[in-house]
This record gives C-alpha cells, sequence and structure tokens, in this order.
C-alpha cells in the first residue's frame, strides 16, 4: 500500500513529477527534454516502460516540453485537456494516445484517482489535481501555476496529507529584477504565479491537523531563493504549530522520494506532540 511522490524536477524551467504506488506509476507533466526525464527516472531507478500514463497540466512549455518524444518512445497515453492538445500541436504528431480528460471529471489509475479542478493562470485550460490513493485514504494535492487560489481552488486542495504548492517568487526580488515590466506584471497578476507570501498564506490556510509535509514548487530561477521560500512559509506554517515536513523542489536533481504513508503516520503519532 505504499504510495511515494518523486519530484523529479521543478522551477521556472520544467516541472515533471513521479507518483508511485505497488499499481501504477504516473507522471505529471513533462517539462523537460525526453533524455533529460529520461536520465532522472534512471537516477530512480525506474524503467520508462512501468509508467502507466503522462498527465499534462497545462501547455506552457515548463510542462511540455519533452511530451511528445516520451508519449511515442515509450507508449505512454497522455492524458490533456482537449483545448491544451490542440495548443501543443506542435509537440504531437498524431503517433500518440492522447485521451482527454478535464476538470471536475475523476481518472483512476490503479489505486490512485486524479481529480482535476481548474486553476486560475494565463493558459488555455490550467488544471491542477489531487490525486488520493483509494485503499489508504491519502491524498496529496499537485497545484502550481496559480495566479489566484480561488475558492474553488481552496476547496479542491482541502484536507491533502500533502500538499506540492508553488512558492514562486520574492515579491521584493520580482520588483528588483531582471524582467521588463510586462513580465513581472503577467508573473504577479491574477493568471500569474503564487509568491512566496501568497503561498504562506494558503497554506495556513489548507492547514489541518492530517498535514503532514509541503514541498514548496516551481521557484523562479531569477526572482526567489529557495532559503527565502522556506523562511516565508516555514515561519507561517510554524506560527500556526505546524511540525511536519517542509521542503524545497529543485530544477536541476530530483528530490529524494516522499513517502506520503511514513508521512502520515508520523503527524498521527501522539508521541512526536506535532499538533498539540
Ligand atoms: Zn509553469
Ligand atoms: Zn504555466
Amino acid at each position: 500500500m505504499s504510495f511515494v511522490v518523486h519530484v523529479l524536477g521543478s522551477g521556472s524551467r520544467g516541472n515533471s513529477l513521479l507518483l508511485e504506488t505497488s499499481q501504477t506509476r504516473i507522471l505529471i507533466d513533462a517539462g523537460f527534454s525526453g533524455r533529460q526525464i529520461e536520465r532522472r527516472l534512471g537516477d530512480l531507478d525506474i524503467q520508462p516502460d512501468t509508467l502507466s500514463a503522462l498527465l499534462i497540466t497545462h501547455e506552457h512549455r515548463d510542462h511540455t516540453q519533452g511530451m511528445g518524444v516520451i508519449a511515442r518512445r515509450w507508449s505512454l497515453p497522455v492524458y490533456i485537456a482537449r483545448a491544451t492538445a490542440a495548443s501543443c500541436s506542435a509537440l504531437l504528431n498524431g503517433q500518440e494516445e492522447v485521451r482527454f480528460y478535464r476538470a471536475g471529471q475523476p481518472v483512476d489509475f490503479g489505486d490512485l484517482r486524479v481529480e482535476p479542478f481548474l486553476t486560475c493562470h494565463d493558459a488555455i485550460d490550467p488544471l491542477a489535481i489531487t490525486v488520493r490513493q483509494r485503499s489508504s485514504g491519502l491524498k496529496v494535492g499537485i497545484a502550481t501555476d496559480l495566479g489566484t487560489p480561488t475558492v474553488s481552488v481552496r476547496h479542491a486542495l482541502r484536507r491533502c496529507d500533502l500538499l506540492i504548492l508553488e512558492a514562486n517568487h520574492d515579491e521584493i526580488m520580482l520588483r528588483n529584477g531582471p524582467y521588463p515590466w510586462s513580465v513581472k506584471s503577467r508573473i504577479a497578476g491574477r493568471h500569474g504565479h503564487l509568491s512566496n507570501r501568497a503561498a504562506a498564506q494558503l497554506a495556513i490556510e489548507l492547514l489541518h491537523p492530517g498535514l503532514a509535509g509541503v514541498v514548496l514548487a516551481h521557484l523562479s530561477q531569477e526572482c526567489n531563493d529557495p532559503e527565502l521560500a522556506l523562511e516565508s512559509v516555514g515561519d507561517a506554517l510554524r506560527s500556526k504549530r505546524f511540525g511536519g515536513f517542509l521542503q524545497v523542489a529543485l530544477q536541476d536533481e530530483p528530490l529524494a522520494g516522499i513517502d506520503v504513508q511514513a508521512l502520515a503516520a508520523a503527524v498521527s503519532s501522539p508521541q512526536l506532540g506535532l499538533f498539540g
């Protein structure tokens, strides 16, 4: 009944994540080259031909770059919103097995139930997902590229055991950073990306006694720093007595696999006194 999350890499230059149980392995996004994804899976000793599916959240290149290549090379079904697929025609040549999915329609892979929901982001049909392991009830929320955490986003992400949450930029670094004004206002806008401060606020709102871990993801290379992101969100969570796992996902290398069951067991163990 294991349930492990491997962040292969996350940041403004590429995102991909693997969910693994004894019954299935699914890849969420393919924002690196096919070769890079294969190398990162290799680092985890995972054979690509053991994957069950690739799910795409939206058409931006940092989520789709290797999509077509790996779908063809590994005969991997691609789950994608219809409009997103249409806007990715340069990456798909018709030889892939494409299956449409959309917000509000759960899809099952082995013992995992994926529930896609709409986000507020400047893509054609942007989705984030929660994934529940049906046998254990454990729930993981994966939400990056969140311009605004709308009511429905917050509703979808409630009562997660593990949250993978965007902490894209530090507001001061963005203001003083190298981008032109138009890019800065896009990133900070309602359809852009979550700042560390907004991520901290959202994390507090989503905090509940069962929240066992938070992984900060999709950090900007230019306008954020892992230490800053950890400090912003960590201070906010600790002020509400969160004592769970907190980690930053990296752009250039996979994180060690996160065993959701072990994390959840640690917070529910009374002798640890994580929530007094
Ligand atoms: Zn992105
Ligand atoms: Zn995006």
